[in-house]
């Protein structure tokens, strides 16, 4: 933690150390290598909008990713000024001296979130206070300038409502939330980035899958390695996904869909551990002998990106019981989850003894996707596939309960322990 102490001037002074001061005020709550500079603040926002709108295209021609709305939001962090008054302009290039540390060392921080429309046609958001506090860790490890994520929510909440004519108003549709932070220290020097530019851009998203939930194949590899012990896997860091695409496409070539992270801690099959499906959190279902079902994903150990859809599921699956079913459509089944490590042996051996239900990816962007086939190598044996049953509609019994269950909570259509945010 900061240390923190009066300086000649009576303001506070935390001697190197970067840090915010809580409940501070907030035109002085940004310390930085020492110096008191002022803190990212909501109410100083200016908003210049566009002088012609876009039109919105039709959720079935929209494509993850691609079509931006009207506005953005940026905020530039400066070593001698601290955050400046957050802009809302419309949407376009920046311009950015070649020399930033974004485009060299990488110090490089986003979350995705998405917005809803509500019953009433008003926006909600899902559990944003975890995408903050994700954000502040991401922040915190690459050593960017850090801010108040209080601020940055209402920042988010303003913009959601300044393009809620963007959310589409349609089910299992949302308006995608990039908040990113990038370092812009403008020289070449290996050190951490003292200028930074933080800026939020919003997406409108179809159905992820337009032709219904369809189960996707995943590939096990272990010759690449996402994440590692004291790596930053459990960070949202952009450093994180360029080293995945290349596997990704070997994956492709010979037919698969996503890679399926293993990491390789011993010998055989035993030695190579599940940790994430492509960018997503990874799930099995698993039957016991006393009629009810195990659902296991990985723990956190550091290799795992700590995912607020997983979050999600474990809750409710914690929640249920046939007395009190948190997932109605298991009503009579009981569910017992479990965070804990899971080995490609694991997936075969249950595999072979007929008691793999289901695989499933979860994350943000497609809340719950079902996977019907997993490829690994097996030293001198060739490729071979464990497959999934096929469960009419796509997803098996329980990713349909959680993801019906998580989307309804994301669109304000039922409660659940306040997880859906009002934006107003
Ligand atoms: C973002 C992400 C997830 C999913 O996290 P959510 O908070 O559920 O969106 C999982 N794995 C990786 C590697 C990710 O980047």
């Amino acid at each position: 933690m900061a240390v923190a102490g009066p300086s000649a001037n009576g303001n506070r002074v935390v001697n190197g150390v970067n840090g915010i001061a809580k409940g501070a005020d907030p035109e002085a709550t940004n310390f930085f290598n020492g110096e008191v500079l002022a803190g990212l603040n909501a109410s100083k926002v200016t908003i210049t909008k566009a002088k012609s709108l876009k039109p919105i295209p039709a959720v079935e021609d929209l494509v993850f990713g691609n079509t931006m709305t009207d506005h953005m939001l940026v905020a530039t962090f400066h070593p001698e000024h601290g955050w400046s008054a957050p802009e809302v302009k419309p949407y376009g290039p920046l311009e950015l001296d070649p020399a930033s540390s974004c485009f060299q060392y990488c110090p490089n921080v986003f979350e995705g979130m998405k917005a809803y429309l509500d019953p009433q046609g008003e926006p909600r958001l899902f559990r944003p206070e975890l995408n903050m506090e994700r954000m502040r860790r991401s922040v915190e490890r690459v050593a960017l300038p850090p801010f108040d994520t209080a601020e940055l929510l209402k920042l988010i909440k303003l913009m959601v409502t300044l393009e809620k004519r963007w959310i589409p108003a349609k089910q299992g549709c949302a308006l995608y939330i990039r908040p990113t932070v990038i370092g812009t220290r403008p020289a070449l020097g290996v050190s951490a980035s003292d200028h930074a530019l933080l800026y939020i851009i919003l997406s409108p998203m179809g159905p992820y899958f337009r032709t219904g939930p369809k189960p996707i194949s995943l590939l096990g590899v272990h010759d690449a390695v996402r994440a590692w012990p004291g790596g930053t896997g459990g960070y949202k860091l952009g450093l994180n996904y360029a080293p995945g695409f290349q596997p990704q496409r070997e994956a492709a070539k010979k037919g698969y869909m996503q890679v399926l992270w293993l990491f390789k801690e011993g010998n055989g099959l035993e030695g190579l551990k599940v940790t994430e499906a492509g960018a997503m959190n990874f799930f099995v279902v698993v039957s016991r002998d006393d009629g009810g079902m195990d659902v296991i994903t990985p723990p956190l150990d550091g290799t795992i990106l700590p995912g607020l859809t997983r979050d999600s599921c474990l809750s409710l699956l914690r929640a249920h019981s046939p007395a009190s079913p948190s997932l109605p459509a298991l009503a009579s089944t009981p569910l017992h989850a479990h965070e804990r490590t899971l080995t490609l042996a694991d997936l075969v051996r249950y595999s072979n003894e007929g008691r793999l239900l289901e695989a499933f990816g979860v994350g943000t962007a497609v809340v719950v996707v079902s996977v019907g086939r997993i490829g690994y190598e097996e030293q001198g044996q060739g490729l071979r596939d464990i497959t999934l049953r096929e469960h009419e509609g796509g997803h098996g019994p329980v990713a349909k309960a959680l993801w019906e269950r998580i989307v309804e909570v994301q669109e304000g259509r039922q409660e659940w322990e306040g997880w859906s945010v009002k934006c107003v």
